[in-house]
């Protein structure tokens, strides 16, 4: 065999691996960069469910969708592209393909919500004359993470009189933050060397220090809690027990960064699963119409940090009942039966990200499956834990007619398992949108330092997903 044969031989047959960036010509990569300010900004406007399901729909009535609730009341006449949103926090797109809805929709799911620090009901306290602020973190957290670092609060106090108080403090860089403090090193040792990571950061140390003035004679007790009380009765009419109604999230307060003197790279909070929100909700509202045969469906949902419960969660009714509106308005049958024919009938992603390779941390991935920044979209055949426990198992003929769709549109992807076997694991949405015998597979970027207040994805990621998700929109005709 000569060389040339062999190097036929090598690429007929060997896999390849693809950096995006050696796959793009000069106008892509000019896109790429473009695309990538736009996300940044939605990352800034986004940092909690509730904003980042505000700026959705805003997004997507610019485009023209009409709110369904209209349509179901018949305050609006037909319309093709329609918006759903449930409880503020929860929210599907939807544009109507010219097939009948029964023949099933091409679905991509992602979620909007992003481990932080909770506000307790009862947050304000002092200690040694400094006011403070009790919390319970949501989501996965290394509570390390969260120590010695300017916070930003944003939320929402329902008072007594059922009025909502919207707030938003930190993000201004005026505004004062806010932040838990950390032991020094010098007095770290004794105290820290030694014990578990999980004894020497505790939930209940993971409180924000909020004020140092009093209010008052000194012969008053708590007299900073009162003037921390008293600023917000002033500012926001708000009292002490308002707080048992309200949903304040401390989140970094920091902005999306370009990391890197290439700026390749960017570093935020709220990247998982943000990153995927944007890049579908931007494939949905890009689809080209000249592929309109088939209902396209973007699901932004709330809740999957914390295992996709409640009424906003992936667990939830609300695919079903979007569904059931869409069948309405589109004048087709809405029993039960064409209900399920329509689920099952669809096609889903569910877009998450997944764990790069990290070098520093090499040896808790298995190197031939795991993902690395900038080799594009990334699918993972399955999550889970253990033995694939709790994982949504995608068949290998979606797997492959995914592939298929990539490969013939030039989306460089790539595949990834979270982690070694018996590492750890962890899961997406994908199985509870699967349990309605739809095809679902995860798929999505995959990112550095997931979960902590500086996440890092590729910008090249970024727009092949953006790209993936649109093929998938485009071309999944079945
Ligand atoms: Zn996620």
């Amino acid at each position: 065999m000569n060389k040339a044969q062999l190097k036929k031989i090598k690429n007929t047959i060997l896999k390849k691996e693809t950096l995006v960036f050696d796959k793009l010509n000069k106008s892509q990569k000019t896109q790429l960069f473009k695309f990538n300010e736009s996300y940044k900004d939605f990352l800034n406007q986004s940092k909690t469910e509730k904003k980042a399901a505000l700026q959705i729909v805003q997004m997507a009535k610019a485009e023209g969708f009409v709110d369904i609730e209209t349509l179901l009341t018949k305050q609006s006449k037909q319309a093709n592209k329609v918006y759903k949103i449930f409880q503020g926090r929860c929210v599907a797109l939807a544009v109507l393909g010219k097939e009948p809805l029964l023949s099933g929709a091409n679905i991509i799911a992602s979620h909007i919500d992003s481990p932080r620090l909770d506000l307790k009901q009862n947050p304000i306290y002092e200690d040694l004359s400094m006011g403070l602020m009790k919390t319970h973190y949501y989501g996965g957290i290394r509570k390390y993470h969260w120590l010695a670092l300017p916070l930003a609060l944003h939320g929402t106090i329902i008072t007594s009189d059922n009025k909502p108080i919207d707030i938003t403090i930190g993000e201004d860089p005026d505004d004062p933050v806010f932040t838990v403090t950390d032991l020094l090193p010098h007095l770290a040792g004794k105290t820290q060397a030694n014990k578990k990571i999980s004894e020497v950061f505790q939930g209940e140390k993971l409180n924000l220090l909020s004020g140092s003035i009093p209010l008052g004679e000194e012969k008053e007790k708590d007299r900073i809690k009162l003037h921390l009380l008293n600023l917000l009765f002033e500012k926001y009419g708000v009292t002490e027990e308002d707080f048992i109604s309200a949903e304040i999230e401390a989140v970094p307060a920091s902005k999306a960064r370009d990391i890197g003197f290439d700026r390749s790279l960017i570093g935020s909070y709220g990247q998982d699963d943000r990153i995927c929100v944007y890049t579908s909700l931007m494939a949905l509202l890009d689809r080209h119409d000249k592929y309109r045969q088939r209902t396209s469906i973007a699901l932004f949902f709330d809740k999957e940090e914390i295992g996709s419960e409640g009424s906003s969660g992936a667990k939830s009714n609300f695919l079903e009942d979007l569904i059931s509106d869409l069948l309405y308005i589109n004048g087709q049958d809405t029993d039960n039966r064409t209900l399920r024919k329509t689920l099952i009938n669809s096609s889903c992603l569910s877009a998450d990200v997944n764990a790069a390779m990290d070098p520093d941390y090499k040896d808790v991935h298995e190197a031939l499956n795991a993902a690395k920044l900038g080799f594009g979209i990334c699918m993972t055949k399955f999550t889970g834990v253990a033995g694939k426990s709790g994982s949504n198992d995608a068949t290998a003929e979606f797997v492959g007619k995914i592939r298929q769709i990539f490969n013939e549109n030039k989306i460089v992807w790539q595949t990834g398992e979270l982690g070694k076997i018996d590492q750890g694991g962890g899961g997406t949405v994908a199985k509870f949108l699967a349990k309605f015998g739809m095809n679902v597979l995860d798929c999505g970027p995959a990112i550095l330092s997931m979960h902590s207040p500086f996440e890092i994805s590729s910008k090249a990621d970024v727009y092949m997903t953006y790209l993936g998700y649109k093929a998938f929109y485009e071309k999944n005709n079945s």
